[in-house]
């Protein structure tokens, strides 16, 4: 579980995150769904180590990691515009992250398929990143993200740079994905409809606040912010 605790983040004058608390449960793939602006992305930054608080605690599975720095938390990212080594093969840019971890070749191998047939990429790992289209470079995003066993896995809109064919597939993949693994997993969008329809748990934010924590069905039946949420409510 990761546990947020009364965080507050502030750029300046500006309040980015108002005492801000979330629970993010084991195993979930939670999604904190907000209009642009709202402080989705300063969150999980916060949660991942690229920023920090000005007040509040981060605790990932027992351990409070509020003054660990990124590299520590067992955290994998994914982000919108994913920076892949253009000059290293699928292979190696899934690889790499165990490699650095000095991991025996033939186990780096082993777990680089494994995590290429999961995200249909399997006969892809000669190929560079030039050769894959957007969707493909996210799925070995996913897969680069996943090959050093994180504890949690961080999305900031994973695939809001794709047209919307693209990114209904790569919902599918995500949710497939996260079936086959299990890492709890936080993923930031302002699409509604992404977050009704893979995550299990949302947390919808506006304004600095989380204003609502459920279930897909909970939300869409009893939408607390009708600026966020309302429009998806019963017919
Ligand atoms: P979201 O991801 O929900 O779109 P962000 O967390 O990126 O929102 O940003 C929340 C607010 O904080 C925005 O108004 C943004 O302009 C502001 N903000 C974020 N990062 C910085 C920064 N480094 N300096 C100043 N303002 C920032
Ligand atoms: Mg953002």
């Amino acid at each position: 579980m990761i546990t947020v605790s009364n965080v507050s983040k502030h750029f300046g004058d500006f309040t980015a995150l108002d005492d801000v608390s979330l629970e993010v449960p084991d195993g979930s793939l939670t999604a904190l769904l907000g209009p642009s602006g709202s402080g989705k992305s300063t969150l999980l930054r916060i949660i991942g180590g690229l920023e920090w608080a000005d007040a509040g605690s981060v605790v990932i599975h027992g351990d409070d990691v509020t003054n660990v720095p990124p590299q520590k938390r067992g955290i994998g990212f994914v982000f919108q515009h994913y920076a892949a080594f253009k000059h290293m093969t699928v292979r190696d840019n899934v690889g790499f992250g165990l490699k650095i971890r000095k991991t025996p070749k033939d186990k780096i191998d082993a777990r680089v398929d494994e995590l290429l047939n999961i995200v249909g990429l399997g006969g892809f790992a000669k190929r560079y990143p030039s050769q894959l289209s957007g969707g493909q470079r996210q799925r070995m995003a996913l897969a680069r993200a996943l090959a050093v066993e994180p504890k949690v896995l961080l999305l900031d809109e994973p695939f809001g740079a794709l047209d919307a064919k693209v990114r209904t597939e790569l919902r599918e993949w995500l949710r497939r994905l996260h079936d086959e693994v299990h890492v709890t997993t936080l993923l930031v969008t302002h699409d509604q409809e992404e977050a009704l329809s893979i995550a299990d748990n949302i947390a919808v934010m506006d304004n600095a606040h989380i204003e609502q924590v459920g279930g897909p069905r909970e939300l869409y039946d009893r939408p607390a912010n009708p600026f966020v949420m309302g429009f998806l409510g019963p017919v």
